[in-house]
């Protein structure tokens, strides 16, 4: 069927800001992606560039994290004048919006640790419920105050997900939609990779398929160690403005409609929604904004997480052949598309470099 310098296998946003960032190298590439009826978290996320509390436990994470949501302005403004979309992308800080003085003061003591721990600092303050009121005039009594990042933002997933396929495309790379890869295996010094509409070849390999990484990176020796993590998520009706910046789990929209949503659910590979679930969501983001109490709530979708077992990043590579899992992919955007790339042109992640984010790791915690 063809032959490439790459293939990134996934097109998601993960595998379409690497594969946007090859073209942008220089470098020959074919995203090849499955058909309309995968599970694509990269079309029902939240679209949070959300830095509070990442890595609080994992500072290699939570720097790159931190370094990601830093270069986000000039990577969306760049992507903004290739392609002429508008990615939303705002920055006014965010609240994390806590119910008890209890949850708060844990709160703040986790980002003080991680803060303590990480090289990129990043600011952030404890808000009581004063002061949180004077930023967001709108939460209810039940809200005991917040926390506040700068360094957090918003954007709209999906207009990330077809600038970055738009960008490569103008950049010469190839976008194959309904190219399902069924197998994996050497050829000569390359790859050679199956699809339903006929076999690949490749010189390297990046494997960005999701929850599809599970069965694609044992094929080639590799680790896709990921799991299935499902969140509901809900939109209101278009409303006048009122939150002046995102919070953990609900943000207005450019054209005004609510987003909102933070379930997180062992249920495998159902992408459904659940009554209880819906309604619990409700009734908190009510809570935190009791104005909602009277807004229609439009459409409501499930969608899977890619998540490790510590929900730390995986990456690993070797011999031109590479796996990437992570769950926070727009966040990250701008690392897939720009810091990673030497990393891929040399052939192989340095473990000096990677060694926190090796699958090797769980391993270790088995043992
Ligand atoms: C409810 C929810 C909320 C989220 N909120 C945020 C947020 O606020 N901020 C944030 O940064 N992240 C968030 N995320 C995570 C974010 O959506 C993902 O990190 C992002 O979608 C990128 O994932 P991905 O590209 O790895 O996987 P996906 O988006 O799932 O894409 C994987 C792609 O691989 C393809 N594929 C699968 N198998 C194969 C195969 N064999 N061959 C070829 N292609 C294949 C699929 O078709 C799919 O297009 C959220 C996720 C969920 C579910």
């Amino acid at each position: 069927m063809g032959t490439a310098g790459y293939i990134v296998a996934g097109g998601g946003i993960v595998g379409a800001a690497i594969a946007y960032g090859l073209a942008r190298a220089g470098e020959d590439v074919t995203l090849l992606d499955e058909g309309d009826i995968a599970l694509r978290a990269a079309r029902g996320n939240f679209g949070n560039v959300w830095v509070q509390g990442k890595g609080v436990t994992a500072p290699d994470y939570a720097d790159l994290t931190r370094q990601a949501a830093h270069d986000w302005g000039a990577f969306a403004e760049g992507l903004e004048a290739e392609t002429g979309i508008d990615l939303h992308f705002r920055r006014p800080g965010a609240a994390y919006i806590c119910f008890s003085p209890e949850e708060l003061a844990k709160r703040a003591a986790a980002l003080a640790a991680s803060n303590v721990k990480a090289r990129i600092h990043s600011p952030f303050q404890v808000l009581d419920r004063a002061t949180l009121a004077e930023v967001l005039p709108a939460i209810g009594p039940g809200v005991a105050g917040g926390t506040y990042c700068p360094d957090d933002g918003t954007a709209n997933p999906l207009y990330l997900l077809r600038a970055l396929i738009k960008a490569m495309v103008a950049r010469g790379g190839r976008y194959m939609p309904r190219h399902g890869v069924t197998g994996l295996s050497r050829d000569g010094a390359g790859y050679a990779v199956d699809t339903a509409q006929g076999r690949f070849t490749c010189g390297r390999i990046v494997l960005a398929a999701g929850l599809g990484n599970a069965r694609l990176a044992p094929m080639l020796g590799l680790a896709g160690p990921v799991r299935p993590v499902r969140g509901q998520i809900m939109v209101t009706e278009k409303v006048r403005p009122f939150l002046t910046m995102g919070t953990n789990f609900i943000r207005q929209t450019v054209e005004g409609g609510c987003i909102f949503g933070e379930s997180s659910e062992e249920v495998g590979e159902d992408d459904g929604t659940t009554l209880p679930v819906l309604r619990d969501t409700a009734r908190k983001a009510v809570t935190a904004f009791p104005l909602l109490r009277d807004v229609r709530v439009v459409r409501a979708w499930g969608a899977l997480r890619i998540m490790t077992p510590d929900g730390v990043p995986v990456y690993q590579g070797r011999d031109g052949a590479f796996v990437v899992c992570v769950h926070s992919g727009v966040t990250l955007a701008p690392w897939h598309a720009g810091g990673l790339i030497p990393h891929l042109q040399a052939g192989a992640l340095d473990p000096d470099v990677f060694q926190s984010f090796q699958p090797e790791r769980f391993d270790v915690q088995a043992a």
